[in-house]
């Protein structure tokens, strides 16, 4: 790496789509969090169809959203359409400035606890891991592929999703279950949304103007997928999501916890197959099967208008909210503050608001006014005297992956 690579391009691949952001690390080391190191944002859509589409923000260039329509057959030809891109704003891929490609890996395993460096053996470890995230890991490695034929000579960094939750203690992330079947199959709570549980946790902390080693935080990740964790001096010690993100808290989509029975029941019972019941729990549940809407602002307009069933899922959706802080409160024993983020956590004043409701012996409270503030930076909602920080933590996972990826290559 040259003294002048400063840049790193973060890339999101899921199966039909690519996110990407070019960051200036120079930048953003100095104004962390606040986006000023940002060159470019974009993302691919519906990738191997007719109506691919591209969406480009040359930020540092000052530009407009720019959007191109047209099919990209795979993501080698969307890596492509996004260097060149990059190239009309003088930010091409083949820049001497950049200085690595950091890519979101959905599941590390137990393996990877830190952010790594890829290789043939990394690469070959990722794919190992295919059947406990059969649905992210194999969109990641094809990122991670297409960046390495285009850039061999750069450092491709993979930043896991489970990395953070890797300290959970055992007695936190095994099943009660038979020990050599879960051993056998590989079968645990591995968590997911680490790098965003990461990433807030530590600005918490700075919010509270203290080292992350001292406080104890409650995150709660609240986006269309959803999930909690406790974190004790910077490391995590328990999270929701499981063996899957499917596990914890009530998502748009996703059921959260269930009683497993109800899988035996539905395909005993209901005659549902397999695949069936999968999609029923990940794609039909949680908010959007009990009112049809996973959108928070949508079943808040319902509840607005008095609709019962709207009413219903957000009551059942803040239920199982509390239930996780309760638990982690128990978990922690001392919480110095309970943080929100993501679209829900970031946004939905009424969520924040009814979350704690009613937990003031627990030391926590909201204040109103301070809760109605709209803002993109860290800030507490909590009045004076509450005993626990309630915050809101605007998350960037970007910002974490580029930050971990040139910390890394840079060291
Ligand atoms: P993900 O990354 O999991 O797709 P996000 O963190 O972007 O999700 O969150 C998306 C969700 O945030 C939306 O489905 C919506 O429910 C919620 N959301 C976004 N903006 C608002 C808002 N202004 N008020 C309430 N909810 C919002």
């Amino acid at each position: 790496m040259t003294a002048t690579a400063t840049r790193v391009l973060v890339l999101n691949s899921g199966s039909s789509s690519l996110k990407y952001q070019l960051l200036d690390m120079t930048d953003t080391q100095s104004n962390s969090g606040s986006g000023a190191g940002r060159l470019a944002v974009g993302l691919v859509e519906r990738i191997g169809e007719e109506t691919s589409r591209l969406t480009h923000t040359p930020l540092a260039a000052g530009g407009d959203k720019r959007e191109t329509e047209g099919p990209i057959a795979d993501h080698e030809a969307a890596l492509k359409a996004v260097g060149a891109e990059l190239a009309a704003d003088g930010l091409g891929l083949d820049s001497p400035e950049l200085a690595a490609i950091g890519h979101r890996v959905v599941h590390g395993g137990l393996k990877f606890t830190e952010p790594t460096v890829i290789d043939d053996a990394v690469l070959k470890e990722i794919e190992r891991l295919v059947p406990v995230a059969p649905l992210h890991n194999p969109a990641n490695l094809t990122g991670i592929r297409t960046a390495r034929a285009l850039r061999p000579d750069l450092p491709q960094v993979a930043v896991f999703d489970t990395a953070f939750h890797t300290t959970m203690p055992e007695h936190a992330a095994r099943y009660a279950i038979d020990v050599a079947t879960a051993d056998a199959h590989r079968i645990r709570r591995y968590g997911f949304h680490g790098t965003s549980h990461a990433y807030v946790s530590r600005k918490t902390a700075e919010l509270l103007g203290k080292d992350p080693a001292e406080v104890n935080v409650i995150v709660l990740h609240l986006g269309n997928g959803a999930s909690a964790s406790a974190v004790a001096g910077g490391r995590c010690v328990d999270t929701s999501m499981g063996l899957t993100p499917l596990e914890g808290l009530v998502m748009g989509t996703r059921s959260g916890d269930i009683d497993p029975a109800v899988t035996f029941h539905l395909k005993r019972v209901a005659g549902m197959s397999e695949d069936e019941v999968d999609v029923l729990l990940n794609k039909k549940s949680g908010l959007v099967g009990l009112c049809g809407d996973n959108d928070m602002r949508e079943i808040r307009r319902r509840i607005d208008e008095g609709d019962e069933r709207a009413a219903l899922a957000f009551d059942i959706y803040i239920h199982r909210l509390k239930k996780y802080i309760g638990a982690y409160s128990a978990v922690l024993g001392r919480v110095d503050a309970v943080a929100f983020t993501a679209g829900v956590g970031e946004n939905a004043a009424p969520v924040r608001e009814a979350a704690v409701a009613g937990l003031e012996e627990m030391g926590l409270a909201v204040d109103a006014s301070l809760n109605a503030v709209r803002s993109g930076e860290p800030r507490l909602i909590s009045p004076e005297y509450a005993r626990v920080a309630v915050a809101v933590v605007p998350t960037d996972e970007e910002l974490e992956i580029a930050q971990q990826t040139y910390a890394l290559v840079s060291a």
